[in-house]
């Protein structure tokens, strides 16, 4: 694998291989002692993915490099392709980019040699976030086959839903969206349940952010969404004992989820994040040692 741009040519094998990989590294530090430089090139915000990032690649021992685009040469005009193209010519070791356009994978993937891995493209793809979302998963059920994951939230604008589908197929859980008007994408081609459904029968309840940003029209009405689509108290109550609440984050509280919910017996929103760090390691590592830069 040359790059890590997307999860939906991975199979089954390879991802179970990169988890175990993150269960070994996750936690540990400085694993090489090389130079090496990760350069982080976030041209969409971030809290969670960028430092997660940057905290992974400091535990494997790597030098990191910032950008900012208020403060870079893209305030002058320069394209992704040369700034990517700059990282690659100073000695760039591995790069981690996220760029608001869908298609950015494919057209850089081809072109730079140096590993990349795709930290959200538009509302393409977030593979990473799919791999610590399966960790978290594992962590908690210990395998995939069979558990039934409900997606709920603006699916239609969400880079995070699209790589949960194909990997979560592939690993062998049977997805199910909850059915928001608008929000829904019928080019994929999955089973809609309603959130009352959706928390009755499955092991896993998935929420996402409206994502006001990528409306185009700004931000819709959320006054009622609560009470309508969310996870509310009393929707909780109806999930089974064993089952969890994830969310990607960043999370509006009181819109998608009550707020006394976050932080319940049965989120595993705070632990996402902490996975996050390990998977990040495992899936550089991965991709490192496989192209020797890594030794
Ligand atoms: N953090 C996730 C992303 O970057 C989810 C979100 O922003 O709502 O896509």
């Amino acid at each position: 694998m040359q790059h890590f741009l997307s999860v939906r040519n991975l199979s089954a094998n390879t991802i179970e291989t990169i988890l175990e990989r993150a269960e070994v590294i996750g936690g540990t530090r400085e694993q090489h002692t090389g130079r090496y430089f990760a350069a982080n090139l976030f041209f969409e915000p971030s809290t969670r993915t960028k430092m997660s990032f940057v905290v992974a690649e400091r535990n494997l021992g790597m030098d990191t490099l910032d950008f900012h685009t208020e403060t870079s040469s893209t305030a002058k005009g320069e394209s992704l392709y040369d700034t990517v193209r700059t990282y690659e010519s100073i000695g760039a070791d591995l790069l981690v980019i996220r760029h608001a356009n869908d298609n950015w994978c494919d057209e850089l993937g081809s072109s730079i040699s140096v590993p990349i891995i795709n930290a959200g493209s538009g509302k393409g793809e977030h593979p990473t976030q799919c791999m610590l979302d399966l960790y978290t998963i594992k962590q908690e059920f210990g395998a995939f086959q069979g558990l039934n994951v409900a997606i709920a939230g603006d699916i239609k604008h969400s880079r995070v839903a699209r790589s949960h589908v194909s990997a979560l197929k592939t690993v062998g859980a049977n997805v199910y969206f909850v059915n928001v008007p608008g929000f829904m994408d019928e080019s994929l081609d999955i089973p809609s349940l309603t959130m009352d459904e959706a928390c009755t029968m499955c092991d896993v309840v998935m929420l996402l952010r409206i994502q006001h940003e990528r409306h185009g029209n700004g931000a819709c009405d959320t006054t009622s969404y609560l009470e309508k689509f969310g996870l509310t108290i009393e929707r909780e109550r109806k999930m089974q004992n064993h089952a969890i609440i994830m969310h990607p984050a960043p999370v509006n509280r009181n819109v998608e989820i009550d707020t006394r919910l976050v932080e319940c017996d049965r989120s595993r929103i705070f632990q996402q994040m902490e996975n996050g760090v390990a998977v990040r390691m495992g899936i550089m590592d991965y991709l490192l040692a496989e192209r020797s830069v890594f030794v």
